[in-house]
């Protein structure tokens, strides 16, 4: 993640540290895109990898007893699958690294492996070696390898004209997770929707896949910070604006029940994993849609003014939206 000048002091003390810490960083030959997006791109022969990690802690991404082991071991391969998916690409192997505490099972690392295990096997992904260490929280970080395609989807490739679709709905797992956090009572079936939209996110691999085909090569990004923080890397990458009419956000059946006409959820909660692509202007959304084979909605352009525009809605109270609001 790199940032310039006055954004840097609007950033979360999280992204200015990334841009610290890569400021100079030993990148040879074989780097073909370093940090900055959702994964880095290394050459190996004529083609090119994928390679990303992605950690889960106890006390900070999750607690045991909001899902079953077998979740948590889904998620943590998930959220990774999620990144390669984000740039198109088809996810190989991987290596995980467990941070074990005292009062917990065999038998909890066991359903743990066990629910890892089969997300592996659905996405054909290798498991081929890991860690174990001891700490004070228990934590789960994977580190994954994917193929690249041929024109990989990156953050900087957004152009001024580019409509920006998102897949799926958003602020489901947001609104879950403050479920599950005992922030929000809720009595319906909207419950479980929520919930498991956070325990048991779905990785876009297939979208992702298919929209690396296009020509020219959609810009992506996945959306696991929010929709306006996660948008916001993107048109920082590509030294673009957007226009967002927050009226043709997706939200699901259960978001609307739950939430009502809130849409800060929507705009500013993260762990939906589902993906935003900017792509040349004249797709169907219907299309699209049946194409990428998951609901696709259009929600706004690429702009050439920096800066991002939210139409049709009241400010909401989200830190992404202010780190936006600073740009523009
Ligand atoms: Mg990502």
């Amino acid at each position: 993640m790199q940032t310039q000048g006055r954004q840097r002091a609007t950033l979360p003390d999280e992204f200015a540290l990334i841009a610290r810490l890569v400021a100079d960083l030993p990148h040879r030959r074989r780097t073909i895109l370093g940090p900055g997006d959702d994964c880095a791109i290394v050459a190996r022969g004529a083609s090119s990898i994928l390679f990303t990690i992605d950690s889960m802690v106890e006390g900070v991404h999750f607690k045991l007893g909001w899902g079953t082991p077998e979740q948590l071991g889904a998620r943590a391969l998930a959220v990774n699958l999620s990144d390669v998916a984000a740039m198109g690409g088809v996810p190989t192997a991987c290596v995980v690294n467990l941070a074990i505490r005292p009062g917990l099972t065999r038998r909890f690392f066991d359903r743990l492996y066990g629910g890892l295990r089969r997300a592996a096997r659905a996405e054909a992904v290798d498991i081929v070696g890991g860690n174990i260490t001891s700490a004070r929280q228990m934590a789960i970080t994977i580190a994954l390898l994917g193929d690249a395609p041929a024109r990989p989807l990156r953050r900087d490739r957004a152009r001024a004209g580019d409509e920006i679709f998102v897949t799926g709905t958003l602020g489901d797992a947001a609104l879950g997770w403050r479920i599950l956090a005992g922030q929000k009572r809720v009595r319906s079936s909207a419950r479980r929707h929520l919930v498991s939209r956070y325990l048991a996110p779905t990785a876009r691999l297939l979208a992702g896949q298919r929209l690396a085909r296009l020509r020219p090569a959609p810009a992506a990004i996945d959306l696991s910070d929010g929709l306006l923080q996660d948008l916001g890397h993107l048109l920082e990458r590509s030294g673009v604006g957007a226009e967002v009419d927050a009226t043709s956000i997706p939200l699901s059946t259960a978001y609307r029940e739950v939430a009502g006409p809130d849409l800060s959820l929507a705009l500013g909660g993260g762990e939906d994993y589902e993906l935003l692509f900017c792509i040349r202007p004249g797709h169907s959304q219907a299309k699209l849609a049946r194409w990428l084979r998951v609901p696709t909605h259009r929600i706004g352009a690429i702009v050439g003014r920096p800066g991002l525009q939210l139409r049709g809605a009241v400010r909401p109270r989200v830190g992404g939206w202010d780190q936006l609001r600073a740009q523009g």
